[in-house]
């Protein structure tokens, strides 16, 4: 009888060991395929992520009505989440304009920025950048019925107000072709409001990348056209930490993994669809 119990502790025991060395392996077991200490272990094991994102840009990152983002941006970064083991529950997303995509980096408010973020040397002084996984061009956006715009020379006159975003590329870009700065650059946090602004009349065109204006237009057919004529190359990549090029790295391998097996073209199909023209070849910049 004693021995039965003792033999009854010793399987319940033996059995709780078990348990706990599964358990043990299984959370273990996503962290496992990443180099100890990477940025990707660290994530695995944690099993969630904080994604910065532009929550008003039609076609990259939208918020609906769920409270959540969609677009292509969303959908890259979910095809890295998946790869760390992470569910889609377990992604906070990040609103982040334009202006604080570095320093939400650098302040660890988020593991990484998806948005429509295009890499320069400037900013490769702060973050680090992977990809490019597309290259966008700055374009015009401007009212209907509005004939009188061109192209980015047509703001040399110094009669029509131009609307962009405070730090990004197209606000800097535009500067050149502007005759009096103060008064014909109007700048805002985000692009909603200046396309809020237009409709308005309160400014002529919204300068930034086509495909975001692409994005503005396909909501707005009867209001605003685009002029299609891209004057400047804007490569997109994923911002990181500075100098961790473990990450960058591995972010460029699943990039170019997720291109030749189709995941990109799903997450293309899904958003960009027929809107804009999937790139025939991806190809990363590593450094
Ligand atoms: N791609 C440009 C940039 O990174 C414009 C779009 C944006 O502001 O997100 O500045």
């Amino acid at each position: 009888m004693r021995l039965t119990r003792i033999a009854a502790v010793a399987v319940v025991a033996a059995l709780a060991l078990g348990a706990a060395a599964c358990g043990g392996d299984d959370d273990k077991s996503s962290s496992n395929k990443f180099p100890a200490g990477s940025t990707m272990a660290k994530l695995a094991d944690a099993g969630k992520i904080k994604i910065g994102t532009k929550f008003d840009q039609p076609l990259f990152g939208l918020k609906g009505l769920d409270g959540k983002p969609a677009g292509f941006d969303v959908e890259i970064a979910k095809i890295l989440t998946k790869e760390l083991g992470i569910k889609d529950d377990n992604i906070e997303w990040v609103e982040s304009p334009s202006k604080v995509r570095e320093d939400y980096i650098q302040q660890d408010k988020v593991s990484l920025v998806v948005a429509t973020y295009t890499i320069n040397d400037a900013r490769k002084e702060k973050v680090s950048f992977a990809g490019p996984y597309f290259t966008a061009g700055q374009d015009i956006l401007v009212r209907k019925d509005d004939d009188s715009i061109s192209g980015p020379e047509s703001f040399q006159a110094g009669d029509k107000k131009v609307c962009s975003v405070t730090g990004s590329t197209p606000a800097k870009n535009i500067e050149q072709y502007l005759k009096d700065k103060t008064a014909q650059l109007v700048l805002f946090d985000v692009y909603s409001k200046c396309l809020d602004a237009l409709k308005a009349k309160q400014v002529d065109a919204i300068t930034t990348d086509n495909v975001i204006l692409s994005g503005f237009q396909s909501q707005n057919p009867d209001a605003v056209k685009l002029l299609g004529q891209p004057f400047t190359r804007e490569p997109y990549g994923i911002g990181v930490k500075k100098d961790d090029k473990q990450f960058r790295d591995w972010i460029n391998d699943v990039l170019e993994a997720a291109f030749k097996d189709g995941r990109y073209k799903t997450a293309w199909d899904a958003t960009l669809g027929t809107n804009v023209k999937m790139p025939t070849a991806l190809t990363v910049q590593r450094y």
